[in-house]
């Protein structure tokens, strides 16, 4: 099943630890909201293990 990631930015402190951690420079912090970009990440799962707060998760994409 595909899998997408997930940013729950109500948890999401904003603190932009995880932003250089991405290898693939697909994490962006904006001024209330952390973006990624579905093109260039590879679901490494970096971001998910590093955030303090589990902001970050895998979830199955529900097919439409
Ligand atoms: S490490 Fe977690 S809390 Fe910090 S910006 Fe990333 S997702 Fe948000
Ligand atoms: S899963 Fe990996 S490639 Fe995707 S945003 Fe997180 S650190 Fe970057």
């Amino acid at each position: 099943m595909p899998v997408i990631l997930v940013i729950n930015n109500s948890i999401c402190l904003q603190c932009g630890g995880c932003v250089p951690l991405c290898p693939e420079d697909a994490l962006f912090l904006t001024f209330d909201h952390l973006k990624y970009d579905t093109d260039l990440c590879t679901l490494c799962g970096i971001c998910i293990r590093f955030c303090p707060v589990a902001a970050i998760s895998e979830e199955d994409r529900i097919a439409i």
